[in-house]
Protein backbone atom coordinates (compact mmCIF):
# COMPACT_ATOMS: atom_id res chain seq x y z
CA UNK A 1 0.00 0.00 0.00
CA UNK A 2 0.76 3.29 -0.74
CA UNK A 3 2.64 5.61 1.91
CA UNK A 4 0.35 8.32 3.13
CA UNK A 5 1.23 12.05 4.51
CA UNK A 6 -0.82 14.59 5.80
CA UNK A 7 -1.87 17.76 3.98
CA UNK A 8 -4.89 20.41 4.61
CA UNK A 9 -6.92 19.94 1.75
CA UNK A 10 -9.35 22.74 -0.35
CA UNK A 11 -12.22 22.48 -2.16
CA UNK A 12 -14.60 24.04 -4.36
CA UNK A 13 -18.32 23.56 -4.57
CA UNK A 14 -20.99 26.05 -6.10
CA UNK A 15 -18.10 28.86 -5.70
CA UNK A 16 -17.80 28.05 -2.24
CA UNK A 17 -14.43 26.64 -0.22
CA UNK A 18 -13.65 24.82 2.26
CA UNK A 19 -10.85 22.87 4.37
CA UNK A 20 -9.89 19.61 5.32
CA UNK A 21 -7.19 17.40 6.61
CA UNK A 22 -6.87 14.47 4.37
CA UNK A 23 -4.21 11.84 3.92
CA UNK A 24 -2.38 12.38 0.44
CA UNK A 25 -0.49 9.89 -1.57
CA UNK A 26 3.13 10.90 -3.58
CA UNK A 27 1.18 10.34 -6.91
CA UNK A 28 -1.59 12.31 -5.98
CA UNK A 29 1.61 15.66 -6.21
CA UNK A 30 1.47 17.93 -8.92
CA UNK A 31 4.13 17.32 -11.20
CA UNK A 32 7.59 19.03 -10.27
CA UNK A 33 11.30 18.27 -10.00
CA UNK A 34 12.12 17.97 -6.35
CA UNK A 35 10.31 16.65 -3.91
CA UNK A 36 10.71 17.72 0.05
CA UNK A 37 9.62 16.44 3.48
CA UNK A 38 8.24 19.57 4.33
CA UNK A 39 8.90 20.36 8.16
CA UNK A 40 7.46 23.69 8.76
CA UNK A 41 4.67 26.19 7.51
CA UNK A 42 4.20 29.77 8.06
CA UNK A 43 0.64 31.29 8.75
CA UNK A 44 0.91 34.66 7.19
CA UNK A 45 -2.15 37.21 6.61
CA UNK A 46 -2.77 35.93 3.09
CA UNK A 47 -2.91 32.21 4.68
CA UNK A 48 -5.50 33.88 6.85
CA UNK A 49 -7.52 35.05 3.84
CA UNK A 50 -7.18 31.57 1.91
CA UNK A 51 -8.12 29.17 5.39
CA UNK A 52 -11.70 31.77 6.19
CA UNK A 53 -13.63 31.57 2.86
CA UNK A 54 -11.11 31.71 0.66
CA UNK A 55 -11.44 35.69 0.80
CA UNK A 56 -9.67 38.12 -1.75
CA UNK A 57 -9.85 34.72 -4.12
CA UNK A 58 -6.32 34.26 -2.87
CA UNK A 59 -6.57 30.42 -4.22
CA UNK A 60 -7.90 30.41 -7.73
CA UNK A 61 -7.66 26.63 -8.77
CA UNK A 62 -8.54 23.35 -7.11
CA UNK A 63 -8.06 21.26 -5.30
CA UNK A 64 -5.64 23.38 -3.48
CA UNK A 65 -3.18 22.17 -0.66
CA UNK A 66 -3.38 25.97 0.98
CA UNK A 67 0.22 27.72 2.60
CA UNK A 68 1.96 30.10 1.19
CA UNK A 69 5.31 29.11 1.96
CA UNK A 70 7.45 26.06 3.66
CA UNK A 71 10.34 24.78 4.59
CA UNK A 72 12.49 21.18 4.93
CA UNK A 73 14.68 18.81 3.76
CA UNK A 74 15.33 17.48 0.01
CA UNK A 75 13.89 13.76 -0.16
CA UNK A 76 14.47 13.29 -3.47
CA UNK A 77 15.56 15.68 -6.76
CA UNK A 78 15.90 15.68 -10.60
CA UNK A 79 17.22 18.78 -10.72
CA UNK A 80 21.10 19.19 -10.58
CA UNK A 81 20.59 22.05 -8.39
CA UNK A 82 19.16 20.27 -5.49
CA UNK A 83 20.24 16.80 -3.78
CA UNK A 84 18.70 14.55 -1.19
CA UNK A 85 19.14 16.23 2.59
CA UNK A 86 19.42 19.73 1.02
CA UNK A 87 17.43 22.18 3.87
CA UNK A 88 15.46 24.28 1.50
CA UNK A 89 12.68 27.39 1.48
CA UNK A 90 10.24 27.80 -0.99
CA UNK A 91 7.66 31.10 -1.08
CA UNK A 92 5.50 32.95 -3.36
CA UNK A 93 5.40 31.83 -6.85
CA UNK A 94 1.88 31.32 -6.52
CA UNK A 95 2.03 28.74 -3.96
CA UNK A 96 -1.61 28.45 -2.51
CA UNK A 97 -2.62 30.33 -5.19
CA UNK A 98 -2.34 28.30 -8.70
CA UNK A 99 0.07 25.94 -6.99
CA UNK A 100 0.51 23.27 -4.28
CA UNK A 101 1.47 24.94 -0.72
CA UNK A 102 3.39 24.27 2.29
CA UNK A 103 0.04 23.06 4.51
CA UNK A 104 1.48 19.21 4.19
CA UNK A 105 3.83 16.55 5.26
CA UNK A 106 5.55 16.37 1.53
CA UNK A 107 5.62 18.44 -1.18
CA UNK A 108 7.12 18.38 -5.24
CA UNK A 109 7.90 21.53 -6.75
CA UNK A 110 10.31 23.10 -9.36
CA UNK A 111 12.92 23.18 -8.46
CA UNK A 112 13.67 27.25 -9.49
CA UNK A 113 10.95 28.05 -6.80
CA UNK A 114 13.70 26.27 -4.39
CA UNK A 115 16.21 28.27 -2.58
CA UNK A 116 18.88 26.60 -0.27
CA UNK A 117 19.10 27.94 3.69
CA UNK A 118 22.21 30.11 3.88
CA UNK A 119 24.34 29.25 7.18
CA UNK A 120 22.27 30.08 9.86
CA UNK A 121 19.29 29.23 9.32
CA UNK A 122 17.72 25.87 10.06
CA UNK A 123 13.66 24.80 8.56
CA UNK A 124 11.82 26.34 11.87
CA UNK A 125 14.27 29.78 11.48
CA UNK A 126 13.38 29.98 7.89
CA UNK A 127 9.40 29.60 8.59
CA UNK A 128 10.02 31.68 11.67
CA UNK A 129 11.25 34.48 8.70
CA UNK A 130 8.54 32.76 6.26
CA UNK A 131 7.42 35.59 3.70
CA UNK A 132 6.70 37.71 6.19
CA UNK A 133 9.98 38.05 7.64
CA UNK A 134 11.28 37.81 3.51
CA UNK A 135 8.78 41.11 2.36
CA UNK A 136 10.49 42.62 5.30
CA UNK A 137 14.23 42.27 3.72
CA UNK A 138 12.73 43.07 0.30
CA UNK A 139 11.20 46.26 2.10
CA UNK A 140 15.04 47.18 4.02
CA UNK A 141 16.59 46.23 0.95
CA UNK A 142 14.71 48.47 -1.52
CA UNK A 143 15.10 51.54 1.04
CA UNK A 144 18.34 51.34 1.43
CA UNK A 145 18.74 51.08 -2.41
CA UNK A 146 16.88 54.23 -2.53
CA UNK A 147 19.51 55.84 -0.14
CA UNK A 148 17.73 56.10 3.04
CA UNK A 149 20.88 55.50 5.59
CA UNK A 150 20.57 55.56 9.35
CA UNK A 151 20.12 59.70 10.34
CA UNK A 152 18.75 62.23 12.85
CA UNK A 153 15.33 60.92 12.06
CA UNK A 154 13.73 57.49 12.72
CA UNK A 155 12.50 54.94 10.25
CA UNK A 156 8.67 54.29 10.66
CA UNK A 157 7.14 50.79 10.04
CA UNK A 158 3.50 50.00 10.63
CA UNK A 159 1.50 47.30 11.52
CA UNK A 160 4.60 46.91 13.88
CA UNK A 161 3.68 43.91 16.03
CA UNK A 162 2.19 41.56 13.10
CA UNK A 163 4.62 39.46 10.90
CA UNK A 164 6.26 41.78 8.31
CA UNK A 165 6.21 44.82 10.58
CA UNK A 166 8.17 42.84 13.95
CA UNK A 167 11.07 41.34 11.33
CA UNK A 168 11.46 44.90 9.70
CA UNK A 169 11.54 46.87 13.40
CA UNK A 170 14.60 43.94 14.13
CA UNK A 171 16.05 44.30 10.56
CA UNK A 172 16.46 47.97 10.78
CA UNK A 173 17.24 48.45 14.35
CA UNK A 174 20.04 45.94 13.82
CA UNK A 175 21.54 47.92 10.80
CA UNK A 176 21.38 50.72 13.19
CA UNK A 177 18.26 52.58 11.85
CA UNK A 178 16.27 54.45 14.95
CA UNK A 179 13.23 52.48 14.63
CA UNK A 180 9.69 54.16 15.18
CA UNK A 181 7.07 50.86 15.58
CA UNK A 182 3.42 52.38 14.73
CA UNK A 183 0.91 49.71 16.50
CA UNK A 184 -2.94 49.88 17.46
CA UNK A 185 -1.62 47.51 20.56
CA UNK A 186 -0.30 49.45 23.15
CA UNK A 187 0.60 46.19 25.13
CA UNK A 188 2.92 45.32 22.46
CA UNK A 189 5.39 48.23 23.04
CA UNK A 190 7.73 45.99 25.11
CA UNK A 191 7.97 43.46 22.67
CA UNK A 192 8.52 45.86 20.15
CA UNK A 193 11.10 47.42 22.35
CA UNK A 194 12.46 44.45 22.54
CA UNK A 195 13.77 43.93 19.27
CA UNK A 196 14.72 47.38 18.62
CA UNK A 197 12.03 49.68 18.31
CA UNK A 198 12.78 53.43 20.62
CA UNK A 199 9.54 55.35 19.61
CA UNK A 200 6.03 54.54 19.22
CA UNK A 201 3.22 55.92 16.81
CA UNK A 202 -0.74 54.82 17.72
CA UNK A 203 -2.24 53.57 14.58
CA UNK A 204 -5.13 55.88 14.96
CA UNK A 205 -2.78 58.64 14.77
CA UNK A 206 -1.90 57.38 11.10
CA UNK A 207 -5.92 56.50 10.05
CA UNK A 208 -7.19 59.83 9.49
CA UNK A 209 -7.36 62.24 6.57
CA UNK A 210 -4.84 64.97 6.90
CA UNK A 211 -2.89 67.54 5.11
CA UNK A 212 -1.13 66.52 1.54
CA UNK A 213 2.04 67.73 3.47
CA UNK A 214 3.01 66.94 6.82
CA UNK A 215 5.69 67.89 9.02
CA UNK A 216 8.75 65.81 8.40
CA UNK A 217 9.09 62.95 10.78
CA UNK A 218 10.75 60.37 9.18
CA UNK A 219 13.59 59.45 7.28
CA UNK A 220 11.88 56.21 5.63
CA UNK A 221 9.05 53.99 6.41
CA UNK A 222 7.87 49.97 5.94
CA UNK A 223 4.02 50.46 5.37
CA UNK A 224 1.90 46.95 5.71
CA UNK A 225 -1.25 48.73 5.85
CA UNK A 226 -1.64 50.85 2.97
CA UNK A 227 -5.13 53.18 2.47
CA UNK A 228 -5.06 56.21 4.93
CA UNK A 229 -2.32 55.55 6.86
CA UNK A 230 0.18 55.24 3.84
CA UNK A 231 -1.27 58.43 2.59
CA UNK A 232 -0.40 59.86 6.41
CA UNK A 233 3.05 58.02 6.34
CA UNK A 234 3.73 59.80 3.22
CA UNK A 235 2.88 62.87 3.96
CA UNK A 236 5.39 62.59 6.73
CA UNK A 237 8.20 61.27 4.92
CA UNK A 238 11.29 63.45 5.17
CA UNK A 239 12.93 65.51 1.68
CA UNK A 240 14.04 62.69 -0.51
CA UNK A 241 13.13 59.36 1.43
CA UNK A 242 11.30 56.96 0.95
CA UNK A 243 8.32 54.67 1.96
CA UNK A 244 8.22 50.63 0.69
CA UNK A 245 4.55 49.93 0.02
CA UNK A 246 4.56 45.94 1.01
CA UNK A 247 0.86 45.30 2.98
CA UNK A 248 -2.93 46.13 2.80
CA UNK A 249 -4.01 45.44 6.16
CA UNK A 250 -5.81 48.63 6.16
CA UNK A 251 -6.79 48.57 2.81
CA UNK A 252 -6.06 48.42 -0.98
CA UNK A 253 -6.97 52.62 -1.66
CA UNK A 254 -4.36 55.14 -1.32
CA UNK A 255 -5.97 58.33 -1.12
CA UNK A 256 -2.83 60.29 -1.70
CA UNK A 257 -1.72 63.78 -4.00
CA UNK A 258 1.21 63.84 -6.28
CA UNK A 259 2.52 66.85 -3.40
CA UNK A 260 5.20 64.45 -1.50
CA UNK A 261 6.64 62.71 -4.79
CA UNK A 262 7.20 66.50 -6.69
CA UNK A 263 7.45 68.77 -3.83
CA UNK A 264 9.81 66.73 -1.56
CA UNK A 265 11.09 63.97 -4.03
CA UNK A 266 9.90 61.13 -1.77
CA UNK A 267 10.07 57.55 -3.13
CA UNK A 268 7.34 55.26 -3.05
CA UNK A 269 8.77 51.76 -3.40
CA UNK A 270 6.23 48.63 -4.70
CA UNK A 271 7.34 45.25 -3.04
CA UNK A 272 6.39 42.30 -4.25
CA UNK A 273 7.77 39.03 -2.95
CA UNK A 274 5.64 35.99 -4.60
CA UNK A 275 7.64 37.04 -7.71
CA UNK A 276 10.87 38.51 -6.66
CA UNK A 277 13.83 37.08 -9.44
CA UNK A 278 15.99 34.14 -8.13
CA UNK A 279 19.17 36.58 -7.41
CA UNK A 280 17.29 39.29 -5.43
CA UNK A 281 15.64 36.08 -3.49
CA UNK A 282 18.87 34.52 -2.82
CA UNK A 283 20.57 37.61 -2.04
CA UNK A 284 17.61 38.56 0.84
CA UNK A 285 17.52 35.18 2.24
CA UNK A 286 21.92 35.45 2.65
CA UNK A 287 20.98 38.70 4.20
CA UNK A 288 18.18 36.99 6.55
CA UNK A 289 20.83 34.53 7.37
CA UNK A 290 23.33 36.80 8.25
CA UNK A 291 21.88 40.36 9.41
CA UNK A 292 18.86 39.08 11.53
CA UNK A 293 19.79 38.78 15.37
CA UNK A 294 18.62 34.92 16.13
CA UNK A 295 17.56 35.57 19.87
CA UNK A 296 14.90 38.50 17.99
CA UNK A 297 13.66 35.94 15.43
CA UNK A 298 13.32 33.37 18.39
CA UNK A 299 11.18 35.93 20.65
CA UNK A 300 8.66 36.72 17.61
CA UNK A 301 8.33 33.02 17.14
CA UNK A 302 5.34 31.01 18.10
CA UNK A 303 5.50 27.07 17.05
CA UNK A 304 1.65 25.53 16.62
CA UNK A 305 0.81 22.15 15.39
CA UNK A 306 -0.64 21.32 12.48
CA UNK A 307 -4.18 21.06 14.31
CA UNK A 308 -4.36 24.34 15.43
CA UNK A 309 -3.93 26.46 12.13
CA UNK A 310 -7.47 26.64 11.12
CA UNK A 311 -7.94 28.77 14.80
CA UNK A 312 -5.08 30.47 14.53
CA UNK A 313 -6.24 31.71 10.65
CA UNK A 314 -8.84 32.93 11.99
CA UNK A 315 -7.02 35.21 14.27
CA UNK A 316 -4.41 37.03 12.13
CA UNK A 317 -7.55 38.22 10.57
CA UNK A 318 -8.90 40.27 13.61
CA UNK A 319 -4.91 41.46 14.13
CA UNK A 320 -4.64 38.94 17.07
CA UNK A 321 -1.50 37.49 16.28
CA UNK A 322 1.79 38.82 17.06
CA UNK A 323 4.67 38.19 15.57
CA UNK A 324 5.32 35.19 13.55
CA UNK A 325 3.45 32.03 13.73
CA UNK A 326 5.32 28.35 12.90
CA UNK A 327 3.41 25.28 11.61
CA UNK A 328 4.83 22.49 12.56
CA UNK A 329 3.12 20.15 9.75
CA UNK A 330 4.65 16.89 11.97
CA UNK A 331 3.42 18.08 14.98
P1 LIG B 1 -0.09 40.34 10.22
O1 LIG B 1 -1.55 40.13 10.38
O2 LIG B 1 0.87 39.50 10.99
O3 LIG B 1 0.27 41.87 10.50
C1 LIG B 1 -0.51 42.93 10.07
C2 LIG B 1 -0.52 44.00 11.16
O4 LIG B 1 -1.19 45.16 10.64
C3 LIG B 1 -1.33 43.61 12.40
O5 LIG B 1 -0.58 42.85 13.30
C4 LIG B 1 -1.66 44.96 12.95
O6 LIG B 1 -0.49 45.48 13.59
C5 LIG B 1 -1.88 45.82 11.70
N1 LIG B 1 -3.29 45.90 11.33
C6 LIG B 1 -4.22 44.92 11.25
N2 LIG B 1 -5.40 45.38 10.86
C7 LIG B 1 -5.23 46.71 10.67
C8 LIG B 1 -6.11 47.76 10.28
N3 LIG B 1 -7.39 47.54 9.97
N4 LIG B 1 -5.60 49.01 10.21
C9 LIG B 1 -4.29 49.26 10.50
N5 LIG B 1 -3.43 48.29 10.91
C10 LIG B 1 -3.90 47.04 10.98
O7 LIG B 1 0.19 40.18 8.65
P2 LIG B 1 1.58 40.02 7.86
O8 LIG B 1 2.64 40.70 8.64
O9 LIG B 1 1.73 38.61 7.44
O10 LIG B 1 1.26 40.87 6.55
C11 LIG B 1 1.12 42.28 6.65
C12 LIG B 1 0.63 42.84 5.32
O11 LIG B 1 1.63 42.64 4.31
C13 LIG B 1 -0.63 42.15 4.79
O12 LIG B 1 -1.46 43.10 4.19
C14 LIG B 1 -0.09 41.17 3.76
O13 LIG B 1 -1.05 40.85 2.80
C15 LIG B 1 1.07 41.96 3.20
N6 LIG B 1 2.11 41.14 2.62
C16 LIG B 1 2.56 41.49 1.38
C17 LIG B 1 3.54 40.79 0.76
C18 LIG B 1 4.08 41.26 -0.53
O14 LIG B 1 4.69 40.48 -1.26
N7 LIG B 1 3.92 42.52 -0.85
C19 LIG B 1 4.08 39.56 1.37
C20 LIG B 1 3.63 39.34 2.74
C21 LIG B 1 2.65 40.10 3.31
P3 LIG B 1 -0.56 46.28 14.99
O15 LIG B 1 -1.37 45.45 15.91
O16 LIG B 1 0.86 46.43 15.38
O17 LIG B 1 -1.21 47.61 14.66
Amino acid sequence: MAVTFKALYATETDGKSSVAFRDLTEAELPPGEVVVDVAYSGLNYKDGLALNGNRGKVMRKFPMVPGIDLAGTVRQSQSPEFKAGDAVVATGWGLSETAWGGYTQRARLKAEWLVRLPAGLDPKRAMAIGTAGFTAMLSVMALEDSGVRPGDKPVLVTGAAGGVGSVAVALLAHKGFKVAAATGRAETHDYLRGLGASEFVARADLHKVGRPLESERWTGAVDTVGSQTLAMVLAQTARHGAVAACGLAGGSDLPTTVLPFILRGVNLLGIDSVFCPVPRRRAAWARLGSDLPKDKLDAMTTVVPFARLLALAQDILQGKVRGRTVVDVNG
